[in-house]
């Protein structure tokens, strides 16, 4: 039959499978592919290889394949069971699908494919797939990646937390800042939650690792120093969550300062909250001159800004040395500033110094992560369905992973 062998050759079946029948249901827009296979001496087994005899066949199973002239073509087929000697009485590697998987893999891979480029409800609808089961294929998927990453180095890490919602729990993310990928997603900000990262590598890739670039969180401290050998070499804080510490700082001088102004009829200072957390190279002319005029005034205001503006120098030096000597300056000039929130986050600084100092080495910042948060943004934007955070958690991986998840059969 002429439709059989066009089917054997479309779906890529080859011996000792074979296309049985194929019955077309026009009203359902559907195609029903029944195989059979050959009578084979043996197959091999699906844990060791090794030859076994067909012990029995088991039930009848579908597996969704790839639309053909857009029918949906449906796969049926009763897998063999083999007896191994080592393994006792097996099911056999299918050619077409994963063990357990309701589709086939090429149809498998499609829909990984538009999951990737798509929201969830436009790729549901057009491959006739449910919430479930599009979770389903991202699960799968993203088990598929995290197995095949264990032999992966990742040198230069960045551990970052993220809310889920607005003020809701925090979530733990562990990024590769070589490749700008996410490589561990755990609920919280606790020092279990980065503990649970570690396991999941080898100890070859914890050997490997080079540098940890974080904010300054003693939960996340503590986790690091348990699992990386050689840790305080390795921890950097963050210059970018450094400038938003000095900048949190100089913004409460300001409001205090606004305060006291104001009730004097001074109203200098109102509203230019982000004008201080600019960088004056992002404002046009006019906000700049205004600006400077500000920043040059004997407000309070301006000397705390003028000491972050000097603190974050520090990341300019290349040599220890040096950079040690301005450090000591700028900690006098700010714990003698008599501007309260200045010194708390200067005293902050001095006792986190040394992991501070690991950036000349290492020069990492988790701004690489920044990209990530902007997928993250996306899948949470593109995920108001997910019913878990568990889903959530598989979202991430499945488009911030930078996995290779794509089914392998034989
Ligand atoms: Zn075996």
């Amino acid at each position: 039959m002429q439709d059989r062998e066009l089917y054997r050759q479309i779906l890529g079946i080859d011996t000792p499978w074979f296309v049985e029948g194929v019955e077309l249901k026009l009203a359902e827009g559907e195609v029903h592919v029944h195989l059979g296979h050959q009578e084979v001496a043996t197959w091999p087994c699906p844990e060791c290889g090794a030859d076994g005899r067909l012990y029995d066949h088991q039930p009848e199973r579908q597996w969704r394949h790839l639309d053909t002239c857009q029918y949906q073509t449906i796969m049926h087929a009763k897998p063999p069971r083999i007896e191994c000697g080592e393994h006792g009485v097996r099911v056999i590697k299918l050619p077409w699908a994963e063990p357990f998987s309701r589709f086939t893999a090429l149809f498998e891979r499609l829909a990984i494919d538009w999951l990737q480029a798509a929201n969830q409800s436009a790729v549901g609808e057009r491959l006739g797939l449910s919430w479930d089961e599009m979770h389903g294929v991202m699960e799968r998927a993203v088990a598929r990646g995290l197995e095949r990453r264990k032999a992966e180095a990742v040198p230069l890490l960045g551990v970052d937390e993220k809310a889920f919602r607005k003020g809701q729990k925090y979530f733990t993310l562990v990024n590769d800042l070589e490749r700008s990928r996410v490589l561990y997603v755990a609920e919280d900000r606790t020092q279990a939650s980065l503990d649970g990262f570690w396991e999941t590598l080898s100890e070859e890739q914890v050997a490997g690792i080079r540098a940890v670039a974080m904010d300054m969180w003693d939960p996340y401290v503590a986790s690091v120093r348990e699992h990386v050998p050689g840790a305080d070499g390795k921890i950097v804080y963050d210059k970018f969550h450094i400038a938003k510490h000095l900048g949190e700082a100089v913004d409460r001088v300001r409001r205090r300062e606004n305060k006291t102004l104001r009730a004097a009829g001074d109203d200098r200072l109102a509203g230019t909250r982000y004008d201080w957390l600019r960088h004056p190279a992002a404002m046009d002319a006019k906000d700049r001159r205004e600006f400077a005029t500000l920043r040059n005034s004997n407000l309070r205001t301006a000397r705390a800004w003028g000491l972050k503006e000097a603190g974050m120098a520090l990341f300019e030096y290349h040599y220890e040395r040096p950079a040690r000597k301005h450090f000591r300056w700028w900690h006098g000039w700010a714990v003698r500033s008599r501007l309260q929130p200045m010194i708390e986050v200067a005293r902050t600084l001095r006792r986190r110094l040394e992991n501070i100092l690991t950036y000349l080495k290492h020069r990492v910042t988790n701004a690489a992560s920044e990209s990530i948060n902007s997928k993250i943004q996306w899948v949470k934007y593109t995920a108001r369905g997910f019913r878990n955070k568990r889903n959530f958690q598989t979202a991430i991986y499945f488009h911030c992973g930078g996995l290779d998840m794509a089914p392998s059969c034989h």
